[in-house]
C-alpha cells in the first residue's frame, strides 16, 4: 500500500479530536446535537490550522447514518464515501482554480438533484479567489437556498470576501495553534507509530511550524524520511537547512564581540555547506527570541541587549530580498548590531565611571569632616547623578566621553581601591547582579526592587528602602520574596534574607550639612569630567528625607 503522509493518516475524524479551537467545537457541537444549522458557514483563519479537517467532520457529522452524530461511525456507506471523497453529496471545491461564473452555475444545477444522504453539503476552499462575477452569482444562491444544503466557506484571507457574502453566514475564526497542542500532537502521533524523537528535535518542529499542524507532521515526515524512527534535533535541522546549533552561538558571538574575521569565516562556512543565508538570519532571530526567556549561553548577553540585537536584525530579511547582494546586506546588519551591542557596553563603563567618582567623593568627605556621625552608603547618601542616555548611546557621542573602552579595567580597579567595603555594605556590581538575577526570574518583582534603595547588610539579613508602602507591600509578598531570596543567597552566599523597609522605619539622624557639600562637590565633578550638557540631575529629593537615610 502506498505511503499516506501523516498528517492525512492523523487527520481528526470526531469533533472531539480537534487540537485547540474548542470555541469552534463547542458552538458546532451543539447546532449538531440541538439540530440548529446555519445553511452557510464561514471558516477563517491561518492554514493548517483545521478548517478542511472541521468542514469534513461536520459533513460526516450530519450525513452519517446513525447521525446527526457527534460521533460519526466511520464505516456506513456515506462516511466512507466522504473519507474517500467519492460522495454525491458532499462536494470539495478549489475556489482558486474553479473562480469563474460558470464554476458557480455549475454548483446551482447540481442542487437540483435530491440528496441521497440528508444534507448537500459543498465545501468551497480558498473561496476569496473567486472573482467579482462568481461572487455575484454565489449570493443568489445563499439569498435562497434550496432546503437541506449547507455551504462551508473556508479562507485564509476572510477581508477579500464581499461584505453580502460574509454578512449571510455564520463566521468561525480559527487560530494559530499553540506551540504546546502542535507538542502534544506530535507525541500522541509518534507514540502511535512508536517513534523516537528527542526533547529538542520535538521542540523545534513544534516551534517552526507556526501554529501550522500540517507543517508541522510534513516536517516530522520529512525527518523520519532523513533520519528512521529515531530523530534528533541535528536531523531537523538538517532537514529544514539551519546551521547546527554550535555554529549559530559562534556566530552570535563573533557578532557582538566584534570579531569580525570570525563571522566572515563562519559564513563562507555556511554557504559552503549549501545553507541558505536567510534560513541562517531567521535562525538567529529564533535563538535570540528563545534566550529572552531562558538563560543564554553566552553569560554577558543581557535581555535588553537581546531586544537591541532582534531590533536591528529583524529588518534584515525584507533588506536581503530586496539587495542583489544578499550576503553584504547581512554582513552590515551583524557588523551594526555587533556595534550596538559594545555601545551600551561603553555606557556601562561609564556609569560605573560615575559611581566611582561617587565613592571617591565620600572619602574626601570623610577625611575633611570626621564627624562621628556616618554617612552610610555612599549610593544611598549622595544625590543621583545621571547622564542623559540618548545623546550618549550614539557610537560616535560615547567616544567624545569615554576615551577607548579598554579603560574600563582602570576605572574598575580605581573603583574598589576607592570604596573600602564594611561588613554592613554591598558592592554596587553585585546589587547589579542580584537585581539581574531578579529580572529574569520575575519581571514585575525586578520592576519594584529596582527602586530601592540597599540600607544594609545585617547578618544574614538585607534590608533594602522604599518609598512608600505601596511598593513595600508587594516586595513582602512571598513570591516576589522568594525569587529576591534565591538571587540574595546565589550572590552574596550567607545573606539568607530580604528585609524591605520603609524611611519611616530608620531611626532620624542629622548629617544635613556634610551631605550638601558632598552634592555640590559631586556635581562639579562630573560636570566637569562629562561635559555641562551631558550631566542632568535626576529627582533631587528634600533634605528631610535625606536626612532619614543617613
Ligand atoms: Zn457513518
Amino acid at each position: 500500500m502506498a505511503y499516506l503522509a501523516l498528517y492525512r493518516q492523523h487527520r481528526p475524524k470526531k469533533l472531539d479530536e480537534i487540537v485547540e479551537q474548542s470555541h469552534i467545537v463547542r458552538a458546532l457541537s451543539n447546532a449538531i446535537t440541538e439540530q440548529r444549522l446555519s445553511h452557510s458557514y464561514l471558516f477563517a483563519g491561518p492554514r493548517g490550522t483545521g478548517k478542511t479537517s472541521v468542514a469534513r467532520i461536520l459533513a460526516r457529522s450530519l450525513n452519517c447514518e446513525q447521525g446527526p452524530t457527534l460521533q460519526p461511525c466511520g464505516v456506513c456507506a456515506s462516511c466512507k464515501s466522504i473519507d474517500q471523497g467519492t460522495s454525491m453529496d458532499v462536494r470539495e471545491i478549489d475556489a482558486a482554480s474553479n473562480r469563474n461564473i460558470d464554476d458557480i452555475r455549475n454548483i446551482r444545477q447540481n442542487m437540483q438533484y435530491m440528496a441521497e444522504s440528508r444534507y448537500k453539503i459543498y465545501i468551497i476552499d480558498e473561496v476569496h479567489m473567486l472573482n467579482d462575477y462568481a461572487f455575484n452569482a454565489f449570493l443568489k444562491t445563499l439569498e435562497e437556498p434550496p432546503p437541506n444544503t449547507l455551504f462551508i466557506l473556508a479562507t485564509t484571507e476572510a477581508h477579500k470576501i464581499p461584505l453580502t457574502i460574509l454578512s449571510r453566514c455564520q463566521r468561525y475564526d480559527f487560530r494559530r495553534i499553540s506551540t504546546k497542542g502542535i507538542m502534544s500532537q506530535i507525541q500522541k502521533i509518534s507514540k502511535q507509530e512508536s517513534l523516537e524523537i528527542s526533547a529538542e528535535a520535538l521542540k523545534t518542529i513544534s516551534g517552526r511550524a507556526e501554529g501550522c499542524m500540517r507543517d508541522a507532521l510534513s516536517l516530522l515526515d520529512q525527518c523520519l524520511s532523513f533520519a528512521g524512527n529515531h530523530i534528533e534535533l541535528d536531523d531537523v535541522l538538517a532537514v529544514l537547512g539551519s546551521v547546527d546549533q554550535k555554529t549559530l552561538i559562534c556566530s552570535i558571538e563573533a557578532m557582538i564581540y566584534g570579531d569580525i574575521p570570525k563571522l566572515l569565516q563562519l559564513l563562507d562556512l555556511i554557504e559552503a555547506e549549501g545553507k541558505d543565508l536567510v534560513q541562517f538570519l531567521r535562525d538567529l532571530l529564533l535563538q535570540l527570541k528563545e534566550w529572552l526567556t531562558e538563560k543564554p549561553p553566552i553569560d554577558t548577553l543581557l535581555p535588553e541587549q537581546i531586544v537591541e540585537l532582534l531590533q536591528v536584525l529583524s529588518t534584515t530579511e525584507w533588506e536581503m530580498k530586496q539587495s542583489t547582494q544578499p550576503r553584504l546586506s547581512l554582513e552590515l546588519a551583524m557588523f551594526r548590531a555587533g556595534d550596538q551591542y559594545r555601545a551600551g557596553d561603553r555606557l556601562s563603563v561609564l556609569e560605573s565611571k560615575i559611581r566611582a567618582l561617587e565613592a571617591l567623593s565620600k572619602i574626601s568627605n570623610s577625611t575633611e569632616d570626621p564627624s562621628p556621625v556616618d554617612q552610610g552608603n555612599p549610593k544611598q547618601a549622595v544625590m543621583s547623578v545621571e547622564v542623559k542616555s540618548p545623546e550618549v548611546r550614539k557610537p560616535e557621542q560615547v567616544e567624545q566621553v569615554v576615551p577607548i573602552s579598554k579603560e574600563s579595567d582602570p576605572a574598575k580597579e580605581e573603583e574598589k581601591s576607592a570604596k573600602p567595603l564594611r561588613n554592613d555594605e554591598i558592592r554596587m556590581e553585585t546589587w547589579d547582579q542580584i537585581l539581574m538575577q531578579v529580572f529574569r526570574e520575575k519581571i514585575s518583582a525586578h520592576a519594584i526592587l529596582k527602586q530601592g534603595k540597599v540600607y544594609r547588610r545585617n547578618g544574614n539579613t538585607l534590608e533594602v528602602l522604599f518609598q512608600n508602602d505601596f511598593h513595600k507591600k508587594i516586595m513582602e509578598k512571598e513570591d516576589n520574596k522568594q525569587a529576591i531570596e534565591r538571587a540574595l543567597k546565589h550572590h552574596l552566599g550567607e545573606v539568607t534574607r530580604f528585609v524591605p523597609l520603609l524611611p519611616r522605619d530608620i531611626q532620624v539622624l542629622s548629617s544635613a550639612e556634610p551631605l550638601q557639600t558632598q552634592e555640590d562637590w559631586l556635581i562639579q565633578a562630573a560636570i566637569q569630567w562629562a561635559g555641562k550638557d551631558k550631566v542632568e540631575i535626576a529627582s533631587p529629593q528634600p533634605k528631610e528625607n535625606q536626612n532619614q537615610k543617613g
